[in-house]
């Protein structure tokens, strides 16, 4: 008798186990269709944006570099809520250089993780023949993605596929984006701080499995997120990084 009830326990418990622990249980589930996830998680319909410009300032002061300009206020153009790459307007028109260093940013802008506790499961760089623009992190499906930095949302919208996609302008200079999300939580203007939810992530756009896809930008281009986080311990990097403005591109280094 007392043998037969231990061994119900050990049955019964791991099956409670399993049932509680959702991410165990939604990380199993068979990939749906993109169709039945609009069913399960309605997205916002997005309204075009009725204004041409919007108009935000910064409530931080300007980062400590040794060119320090970053365009106060900022405004947004039609084309900038509309577009992941996207050019910044006046950001090298004093120079052509912009310095970040992260420690000194990060102090005034604050640093989050942008999935807490989530694992990389697709890093930057060539991927089957073609570059992988961000790096992809993954929890489980429906987890709140929070702004790696204080800044101004630029863009938050549906974008091919990149499904639904925030962009948010930091004062740095450069930008973060964060992608393929089962709904938006901001909207263009809108100022976060670091840490605060901006998104859920889903597989909206060219998605295999619910991860957020992780972006940072400086003037509409992409560079190497390893060089602002170090996604093992999900830590601010210490690095200083070096912006150079060269004709319609931007050279990018790292110390
Ligand atoms: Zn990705």
């Amino acid at each position: 008798m007392y043998r037969y009830s231990v061994l119900r326990y050990i049955i019964i418990l791991p099956a409670f186990w399993f049932l509680l622990s959702g991410c165990a249980t939604k990380e199993k589930v068979s990939p749906i269709s993109s169709e039945a996830l609009k069913k399960l998680h309605p997205l916002p319909i997005y309204t075009p944006i009725p204004a041409p410009i919007y108009t935000v300032s910064f409530p931080y002061r300007p980062v400590r570099d040794i060119e320090a300009r970053i365009v106060i206020p900022e405004t947004f153009s039609a084309s900038e809520t509309a577009h992941v790459s996207s050019k910044h307007k006046g950001l090298f028109d004093r120079s052509s250089r912009l310095v970040v260093e992260l420690p000194v940013f990060g102090k005034e802008a604050g640093f989050a993780f942008p999935l807490p506790g989530a694992k990389v499961i697709s890093p930057y760089g060539k991927r089957r023949g073609r570059m992988h623009s961000g790096i992809d992190l993954k929890t489980c499906p429906n987890d709140t993605i929070v702004a790696a930095f204080a800044g101004v949302v630029r863009m938050s919208k549906r974008y091919g596929a990149y499904g639904n996609v925030i962009v948010i302008r930091h004062q740095s200079g450069f930008e973060t984006v964060y992608s393929h999300n089962v709904k938006n939580l901001v909207k263009v203007g809108e100022h976060v701080s670091a840490g605060d939810p901006i998104a859920l992530t889903g597989r909206t756009g060219r998605a295999t499995t619910e991860h957020l896809h992780f972006e940072v930008r400086v003037n509409g281009q992409y560079f190497d997120p390893n060089w602002v986080i170090d996604f093992q311990n999900r830590t601010l990097k210490d690095n200083k990084l070096l912006f150079v403005k060269t004709g319609n591109s931007v050279k990018i280094t790292v110390s």
